[in-house]
């Protein structure tokens, strides 16, 4: 039987949509059943967003989209075929992913049907995705869940922005149990390393500034933020907690910085990120402009560098 995956969303939690992988290719499955009878991948709709951004944000070419359900394998392939290569547009912008989503979504309605058929037609379909290159599952099911290995850490994203998780809160019907045990096993290590990193951050303290705006909060409102994601980090520089790490708010700096929507310049000035449409007005992006990051120093100025050029792409 093949290995099951279930869409994991952000901060690392499962959501109801499932898939499978085969060579370089994405079945996903149908939504079906009812609420409170039998329902299955009620997160369709949202699933299927999430992994059609992460394939375009790999860069990984969609070759074809086709329905896969049992009742159309009758047909030829052309006659079930939803998506072609030369239908996929650049980049992982969010117009991008809502055009190809789309696209499939009302294509797959019409696949198979009657010609009299009445109804808009059935718009969560099970799919195959292929793609071009080479990937092993392993690598294919990473880059399907944001980069997250299962067998490795969540990224920094994950846990600082919701800090702690708790594996319990994970439990969905339907997870298979090794799943779970995995995940277990990931969070916890992820949960100890983010609480070392706040606690020597704050330096023993239970108040302390954020490192954007200044503000004076107590602990539970500051996020221990990697200013490298955590993800990408060597294990060295995981380990280098005074530098890789630094307070952010809970209030908006942190899922500011997060998203790229602020970075913090060579001089130590915070500025605008280039993910930051000039037309968009954000308060809080306002009032921190141009200010100097209180966190900068020589030992965490690479990081910083680092931020500021991934979120370049
Ligand atoms: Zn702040």
């Amino acid at each position: 039987m093949a290995q099951v995956y279930q869409v994991l969303g952000s901060s690392l939690v499962p959501i109801d949509a499932r898939y499978e992988v085969k060579g370089t290719s994405v079945i996903f499955y149908s939504r079906g059943g009812t609420i409170g009878k039998n329902a299955r991948n009620t997160q369709y709709t949202m699933g299927l967003e999430i992994l059609l951004q992460r394939i375009l944000t790999a860069d990984a070419a969609i070759l074809g989209v086709w329905v896969d359900s049992k009742e159309v394998q009758r047909l030829e392939l052309r006659e079930r075929q939803i998506l072609g290569p030369a239908e996929m547009i650049d980049g992982p912008t969010d117009e991008a992913v809502a055009r190809i989503h789309h696209l499939l979504t009302s294509r797959m309605a019409g696949v198979g049907r009657a010609p009299m058929a009445r109804g808009p037609g059935n718009r969560t379909r099970r799919i195959r995705i292929e793609l071009s290159g080479a990937f092993s599952e392993d690598s294919l099911v990473t880059l399907l869940n944001g980069g997250v290995r299962l067998e490795d850490s969540p990224s920094d994203t994950d846990t600082a922005s919701s800090e702690l998780l708790d594996a319990d809160d994970l439990c969905f019907e339907g997870t298979p149990p090794e799943s779970m045990n995995i995940l277990r096993e990931v969070l916890a290590r992820s949960n100890k390393e983010q609480r070392h990193l706040k606690k020597v951050l704050l330096k023993g303290k239970t108040m302390g500034p954020c490192c954007i705006c200044g503000t004076f909060l107590p602990d539970t409102l500051l996020v221990a933020a990697h200013i490298k994601k955590r993800s990408q980090c060597t294990t060295g520089e995981r380990e280098d907690y005074s530098n890789v790490g630094a307070l952010m708010c809970a209030l908006g700096c942190d899922a500011l910085f997060e998203r790229g929507l602020i970075i913090v310049d060579r001089d130590g000035i915070i500025r605008k990120g280039s993910k930051l449409k000039s037309t968009l007005r954000i308060p809080k992006v306002e009032e921190v402009l141009d200010v100097q990051c209180a966190a900068y120093t020589e030992g965490n100025k690479n990081y910083f560098a680092w931020h500021q050029h991934y979120h370049a792409r």
